[in-house]
């Protein structure tokens, strides 16, 4: 592997990324192994290695041209200050990094950090944060299991990522303040590389973005009288302009369209109200725009 002129894709090895990454890349058509080796997997049908890494080492080996892709956590990506492009927001891994602190303390506001501990897995985007808010903190760098430093009387307080906050609610900790948000991102390096390359990266990000928009849409075919045709087309969302099909009987028309996938149940009550009958709603595989 490496200096052989494929397109190396980084993932995370193990951990809260690995499976969704492995799911987008084998649905844009990658057939490759991820259980054969735990560095890397060859791509069969493409000239791509999946490398797998720890997510902290991913952007810097996109900047560097050593991986020319990498999906990754935004948070890692601000951490870490990379000069990348960000190419596809990936929708998942999404969480917050959030300062926290133990109930019932005596900090209150973001002002009653000043002068005391926070220990965090993200110092730099914690000390940006901070800088900007004019607050100055000792800032305690710790790379795991963060959350049970105010207990230990390590820290006064946190700054970690979180999703349910139910590790910090097992800790007795709450939310101060959030710092951002983040989610997985497609980024690509900016070190030159072969034409053959740039197509191969645009093939896969196009894919990528049709894997996406199927997963957050849904097709919808419904039939009704032809006398209630404007009144369900204008309550059909629609990604382009509804798909109007004539029926064998002519009062009759079938309407198509791709909807988002979001409050489906009450967009299906609300057709049947209106005089849809035969409501049929799909799997989109594939949406290509
Ligand atoms: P590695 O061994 O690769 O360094 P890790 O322990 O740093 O693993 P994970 O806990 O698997 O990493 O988290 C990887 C990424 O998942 C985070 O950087 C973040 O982008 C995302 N993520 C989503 N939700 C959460 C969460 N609740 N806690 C931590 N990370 C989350
Ligand atoms: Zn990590």
């Amino acid at each position: 592997m490496l200096l052989n002129g494929k397109l190396k894709i980084a993932v995370q090895k193990s951990g809260r990324l690995f499976e969704e990454s492995i799911t987008i890349l084998k649905s844009i058509g990658l057939d490759f192994n991820e259980k054969s080796n735990k560095l890397f997997a060859l791509v069969k049908n493409y000239p791509i290695e999946i490398i797998f890494l720890r997510d902290d080492d991913i952007p810097e080996y996109v900047q560097d041209g050593i991986c020319q892709l990498g999906m990754v956590g935004y948070n890692e990506i601000l951490e870490k200050k990379v000069d990348i492009d960000l190419l596809i927001p990936l929708n998942f891994g999404q969480c917050k990094l959030s300062i926290a602190k133990p109930i019932g303390s005596e900090i209150n506001s973001i002002e009653d950090l000043e002068g005391k501990r926070i220990a965090s897995s993200y110092p730099v985007v914690l000390k940006d944060y901070l800088a900007k808010k004019g607050i100055k903190c000792k800032i305690i760098e710790i790379s795991g299991s963060v959350e049970i430093c105010p207990s230990l009387d390590v820290a006064d307080a946190i700054a970690d990522l979180v999703s349910t906050g139910s590790t910090l609610k097992a800790n007795q900790l709450e939310i101060l303040t959030d710092i951002v948000e983040s989610e997985a991102y497609l980024i690509k390096s900016k070190v030159d590389i072969s034409p053959e390359l740039v197509e191969l990266i645009e093939k896969l990000s196009s894919r990528i973005s049709a894997y996406l928009n199927a997963k957050a849409s849904k097709y919808l075919m419904l039939n009704c009288k032809r006398s209630h045709l404007n009144a369900i087309i204008s309550n059909t969302p629609s990604l382009e302009t509804p798909t109007i099909l004539s029926l064998s009987d002519p009062n009759y028309v079938s309407v198509h369209s791709v909807i988002p996938n979001n409050n489906i149940w009450n967009l299906v009550e609300n057709l049947k109200d209106l005089g849809a009958s035969g409501i049929l709603i799909t799997k989109i595989e594939n949406l290509m725009p």
